[in-house]
């Protein structure tokens, strides 16, 4: 069986050791070139990777992402292999612990301690209880996070394309309003797709509080970005954390690096851990030589 690593030379060093141990006694040979694609059994992708054109791969059984996020994959039309995208404890943990720091920086207002000068600024901000969260996309990572929030007191309002029930979540679908009606904090989790872009505009965040916080570890076109930086000079945005941007790098001109009210992450918030996601790809080929169905396939209608 032969699986090709085509995410980039560059991540192969970083994944050798981990795969070749997840795989071990799979039978599986791992190649870093395929220079007969019709003999690939599993390809192993990443966006930036080696395959543009996925026709010649006529005997792959599936492409297996190393990205949650498969935006820049979905609408290849070469592509008419099972695609799975990465879910991962590593990444859940990962983007739990981001979501919770920034949420809980904004919450007990900790910018406002950096010393610049002597300044005795006692201040108290509110208990998590009196601060409604609203979390975007109740997938694997939002669900996540808006339940560790919830266990923190915050009451959280989880918002996704069908209904859900996730325990300690008031969870709605339908008009993304109501979800961020009165919200101080909204978090985005949502993927990008042409139904989710721009979910945050002019309209959306005048649902939120006033002085609300944006953090938005999703993707960058699930935000308007004038809309956004209308409303951090209206103050109807107190702060936004933006990990992911329309342009990555984020441009060194783009507004949101000299704003005092913007902090930028540099598309950090949960990075593929190769140990971690190696068992899942591993899990997947696994399914695949049983002839059990394949986790996490994408839906290309969806386009998530
Ligand atoms: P997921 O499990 O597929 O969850 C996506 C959620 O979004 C689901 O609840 C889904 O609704 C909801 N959704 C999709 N389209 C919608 C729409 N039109 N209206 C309302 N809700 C909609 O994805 P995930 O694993 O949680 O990941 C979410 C996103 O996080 C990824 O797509 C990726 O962009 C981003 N991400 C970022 C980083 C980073 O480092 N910054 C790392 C990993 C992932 P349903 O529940 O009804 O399907």
């Amino acid at each position: 069986m032969i699986v090709y690593f085509a995410a980039g030379a560059k991540a192969w060093p970083e994944y050798e050791a981990p795969l070749t141990k997840a795989l071990a006694g799979t039978g599986a040979t791992i190649v870093t070139e395929a220079p007969d694609p019709a003999a690939v059994d599993y390809i192993i992708f990443a966006p930036g990777g080696d395959i543009e054109d996925f026709t010649p791969f006529t005997r792959a059984k599936a492409v297996l992402n190393l990205w949650a996020g498969v935006e820049k994959i979905v609408g290849n039309p070469t592509l008419t292999q099972p695609l799975c995208r990465m879910v991962d404890p590593s990444l859940t943990e990962g983007m739990v612990e981001w979501v919770t720091g920034q949420v809980l920086r904004f919450h007990l207002g900790l910018d406002r301690f950096i010393a610049r000068a002597p300044h005795w600024d006692q201040h108290v901000p509110p208990l998590a209880r009196e601060r409604p969260v609203a979390v975007l996309g109740m997938g694997e990572l939002g669900a996540a996070c808006g339940q560790v929030l919830a266990g923190l007191n915050f009451p959280v309002t989880g918002w996704s394309r069908t209904p859900r029930d996730v325990p300690g979540i008031r969870c709605l679908s339908g008009d993304v309003g109501d979800a961020l009606d009165g919200a101080q904090i909204v978090v985005l989790l949502l993927p990008n797709t042409p139904d989710t872009q721009n979910v945050l505009n002019a309209e959306t965040l005048a649902r939120l509080a006033p002085g609300a916080a944006v953090i938005n570890p999703g993707r960058g076109p699930l935000i308007d970005d004038d809309a956004l930086l209308a409303a951090l000079e209206s103050g109807q945005v107190a702060h936004a954390t933006l990990d992911v941007f329309r342009q990555e790098p984020l441009p060194a001109e783009h507004p949101y690096w000299h704003h005092p009210n913007v902090t930028v992450t540099p598309h950090v918030a949960a990075s593929t851990r190769a140990s971690g996601v190696s068992h899942s790809i591993a899990e997947n080929i696994r399914r695949g030589e049983a002839g059990e169905p394949f986790l996490h396939l994408v839906d290309r209608t969806r386009g998530y």
